[in-house]
């Protein structure tokens, strides 16, 4: 199969778009995917300081690899990388060797900080006591971990990896609990007291594509997987959308183009921030969700 706008051969079909690209093509289509997205949220603002949340897997490489290629121009802008070590033996000392290459092949400033130093205890020994599932104490962790680390660095914005089929999945995830409120608080360009904003450049792009990306550019992404993964209902969710995206391509951005339409319209956030009263970090309640899962109550 021959390119859409040239005559060399197709490196991909988009099937919700009946499109071939040659490799070049494919990779403009991405990268006009992701300004047009930067530009349309507003999600990067001149003067900036954008802390990039990076794990080493693909996902946070292709951020930060294409953040760097679109503005590494401009000088009232500045990119970090932040990278936490949850402390996971035999997987993650891979994902961070990837990590370190690439910031330094990028010079890119990389601070890297583990529970142990955040929490004084690693995932790994969380995960042993069996009290909670390590996916549910790693995803609260990590992000109250890389939103402390953001604010300490004076970020303005903290970029992540999440693409296409993460946000249909959460998407559909929240409709399903009817959580209105953390469907709201998925919407580009809330702000909430405490925490810096997150921003999601790769939101328009399908998972299979930002892998391709990172391979056609010859990123240095690992590809073993966590020894804990899968959290069950997003598996089932995945399942699902993927399972209709076969047979009804163009669902995922259907279910992400319904949610921009929806999303200013839905009801202001109904809780309020206010500082966990252990440990101080912005919380819906009073006890914030880490101090609870690390039984510090
Ligand atoms: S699979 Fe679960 S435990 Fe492993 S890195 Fe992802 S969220 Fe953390
Ligand atoms: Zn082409
Ligand atoms: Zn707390």
């Amino acid at each position: 199969m021959k390119c859409q706008r040239c005559s060399k051969t197709a490196v991909v079909f988009q099937k919700y778009s009946n499109a071939h690209f040659c490799k070049p093509h494919f990779i403009e289509d991405v990268e006009r995917k992701i300004k047009r997205d930067i530009r349309k949220f507003g999600m990067i603002k001149k003067g900036e300081r954008i802390a990039i949340a990076l794990s080493g897997g693909k996902d946070s490489t292709a951020l930060l690899y294409v953040l760097h290629k679109i503005f590494q121009n401009r000088r009232d802008l500045e990119l970090l990388a932040v990278t936490i070590d949850e402390g996971i033996h035999g997987y993650r000392e891979h994902t961070l060797e990837h990590a370190k290459k690439l910031t330094r092949e990028l010079g890119i400033s990389h601070t890297i900080v583990s529970f142990k130093e955040g929490f004084g205890i690693t995932l790994d020994e969380l995960a042993a006591k069996k009290e909670h599932a390590a996916c549910t104490l790693c995803g609260v962790l990590r992000k109250n971990l890389l939103n402390r680390v953001a604010r300490e660095l004076g970020a303005d914005k903290l970029a992540t990896g999440h693409n296409l089929d993460d946000e249909a999945q959460t998407i559909l995830m929240n409709y399903l609990r009817g959580d209105t409120d953390r469907l709201k608080r998925m919407s580009p360009g809330i702000t909430q007291p405490g925490l810096v904003m997150r921003i999601k450049p790769l939101r328009s792009i399908p998972e299979k594509e930002v892998a391709l990306y990172g391979f056609l550019n010859n990123l240095p992404v690992s590809t073993d997987e966590c020894p804990y993964a899968g959290e069950a209902l997003r598996n089932e969710i995945r399942e699902i959308v993927n399972n209709y995206e076969v047979r009804h391509p163009g669902t995922k951005y259907s279910l992400l183009g319904g949610f921009d339409e929806i999303s200013p319209m839905m009801q202001p956030l109904t809780t309020q921030i206010v500082r966990c009263e252990i440990c101080g970090e912005p919380s819906s309640v009073a006890v914030c969700k880490t101090c609870r899962l690390l039984g510090r109550i």
